[in-house]
């Protein structure tokens, strides 16, 4: 045995006592002939004394201890002379009678602590070294709690966990597949899975009812802040259930994790807003609603004036800022530049203030009376000290995404997102499908296995983008945390779906032929979810990034910097797999 206890375990009634303790020296302190050690492991940090008068050669080997090396130390609980309230451990120390080292270390290249030197990169290179700190180990802890209680909440409720094959062929959610090649099937590839979704509704086919897997799922896209290329889902599916059953399921399973994860109580049934009107109200399908600040059409308070900008703007919005009248024309220049930027893409920003008298004051006076000036500002609903804030554009879908991020962006720097906030809601009723400007067809919106609401299927023929999706998103602080719907189950509107989608019967079937093959033996009408783990663990431990709370993520660039990941591999390797290599500069 290594150890009597650990290092995070030892308190005031243990004084006296006789321990072993193992772990990392976090750091050493000279202070005349004593020497303090912190030694650290997973579950705390003890501060060891060694006493030059006591022990001159164990005192001397202290000092030459560096940080990180491994120690084991035999010694006597003492309580501490000066306490520290700040760690659970703080009221004792060992005295030290007899240390052995276990291994030493290099000096690592950031400091392991909380508040750590090292950079990004630096940190995510020697990631078993970021790991040992708390505030990253942390991170992990909750991951795995979390873990337990969707295990838990699930098993309760009868859902089986069963895993399914990393090694399969495509199942579109709407990304690039990762492949992987076959050494035994020559020129043939494996798809790793985006999801598992056509495989949890071949085990509704086999009769499973209650299905769920906490699995990792590879998508090849651009990454964002919170998107890795592998990441890991919480994958359900329930056989018999309508969209309410599903909604009732996992509402329950939210508020069970905020319950035991954070001990937040939500209260009452989540908000339930279709797709549209999250759309009409925040130009967004995942709408941040921990603040107000929804957007206000404009087109016909604003036409009525000269301005020339508004002429062929097919949407014009404003929102609200309170209390921000005051911003100088600094401040508005650099707002404007922000709306400029390309990630947002606006062409420019109208603002007005209303004025302590209630009279308003724009950046485009010159081309509208005072009369109309305050209409607008009644249409608007702003009061003395607010700021309105207007984008225009010519393309309606643009423009309010664009307004959206501008209300994120007020939202933010007025404080209103704060982070110990919760407010979850649904999105219901997408649209079935969008049109790719890319691939000049139709796309399935959600993927193409899901059910069209039952009133729009007469519009599949004739007016298929108005058709609506029986799918659902749960968001949550403007983060789409998961997303399902009840499934097709008949093998000719599946044909159907995939015929709008621009396949051919004879793609359709070489694609997906075991799905609707199977749909010929018996499915029961189905229907599931997905709840995106690493991002409910990122909220719940108030993470900018999902990297945050993965013990080894990979960069923006896909890269796993630490393994130096992806990487060539040898001629003999791609000799076997009948692989030749053509990069085109
Ligand atoms: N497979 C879907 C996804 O990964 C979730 C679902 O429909 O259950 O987004």
């Amino acid at each position: 045995m290594y150890r009597s206890h650990t290092c995070g375990e030892l308190r005031i009634s243990d004084t006296e006592k006789t321990v072993t303790l193992a772990g990392w020296v976090q750091r050493v302190r000279k202070m005349g002939g004593m020497t303090f050690v912190d030694i650290r492991d997973r579950y705390g940090i003890t501060q060891l004394v060694f006493n030059e008068e006591a022990n001159a050669a164990l005192n001397e080997e202290a000092n030459r201890l560096g940080r990180e090396w491994v120690i084991q130390v035999t010694g006597t609980v003492n309580e501490r002379y000066s306490k520290n309230q700040n760690m659970p451990t703080g009221d004792i120390e060992i005295i030290v009678s007899e240390m052995n080292v276990l291994n030493a270390s290099d000096t690592p290249p950031f400091t392991i602590e909380d508040n750590s030197d090292g950079g990004d990169d630096l940190r995510m290179k020697y990631r078993y070294l970021d790991l040992r700190r708390a505030c990253v180990r942390k991170n992990l802890e909750l991951r795995h709690k979390m873990c337990i209680e969707v295990r838990n909440y699930l098993s309760n409720l009868g859902f089986l966990e069963v895993e399914t094959p990393m090694l399969i062929g495509s199942t579109p959610e709407g990304a690039r597949d990762f492949v992987v090649p076959s050494r035994m099937n020559k020129g043939q590839f494996y798809a790793l899975p985006q999801s598992p979704q056509t495989l949890k509704q071949l085990l509704m086919v086999a009769g499973f009812d209650r299905y769920f897997q906490i699995v990792k799922c590879f998508r090849d896209e651009d990454l964002r802040a919170d998107r890795q290329p592998e990441f890991t889902q919480i994958d359900c599916e329930m056989s018999f259930v309508t969209q309410e059953d599903i909604i009732q399921t996992f509402e329950g399973m939210a508020k069970h994790l905020f319950k035991t994860l954070r001990g937040v109580e939500l209260e009452g049934p989540f908000l339930r807003m279709p797709w549209a009107e999250a759309m009409r109200r925040f130009g967004s399908d995942k709408p941040d609603m921990r603040f107000g600040m929804e957007f206000v059409e404009l087109m016909d308070t604003l036409k009525l004036g000269t301005f020339p900008v508004f002429d062929d703007a097919a949407y014009i919005g404003g929102i609200v800022a309170p209390g921000c009248a005051a911003y100088t024309r600094k401040q508005m220049d650099q707002l404007t530049e922000w709306v400029k930027r390309p990630q947002i893409g606006a062409k420019g920003l109208v603002y007005a203030r209303v004025q302590e008298d209630g009279s308003v004051k724009s950046s485009v006076d010159k081309f509208y009376t005072p009369e109309q000036l305050i209409a607008l500002k009644e249409k608007m609903q702003a009061n003395p000290g607010d700021l309105m804030l207007i984008l225009c554009g010519s393309d309606a879908m643009k423009t309010r995404k664009q307004l959206c991020e501008l209300r994120l962006e007020m939202g933010q720097r007025l404080g209103l997102r704060d982070k110990n906030k919760f407010a979850l809601l649904w999105v219901t009723e997408f649209p079935m499908f969008e049109w790719s400007d890319e691939e000049q067809r139709l796309m399935a919106m959600h993927h193409p296995f899901t059910h069209p609401m039952d009133e729009d299927i007469p519009m599949l023929d004739t007016k298929p983008e108005d058709v609506r999706a029986d799918a659902y998103d749960m968001v949550c602080n403007g983060i789409e945390v998961g997303g399902g719907s009840i499934r097709i189950h008949d093998p000719k509107l599946q044909a159907k779906m995939f015929e709008i989608l621009g396949f051919t019967p004879e793609k359709a079937q070489e694609q997906f032929g075991f799905l609707m093959n199977a749909f010929k033996f018996g499915a029961p009408p189905h229907g599931g979810l997905a709840y995106g783990l690493d991002r409910w663990v990122s909220i719940f431990a108030g993470l900018d990034s999902i990297r945050d709370c993965i013990a080894f993520p990979k960069n923006n660039s896909g890269r796993d910097v630490m393994l130096d990941a992806p990487s060539a591999i040898d001629d003999k390797q791609l000799d076997e797999l009948c692989l030749k290599i053509d990069i085109k500069e």
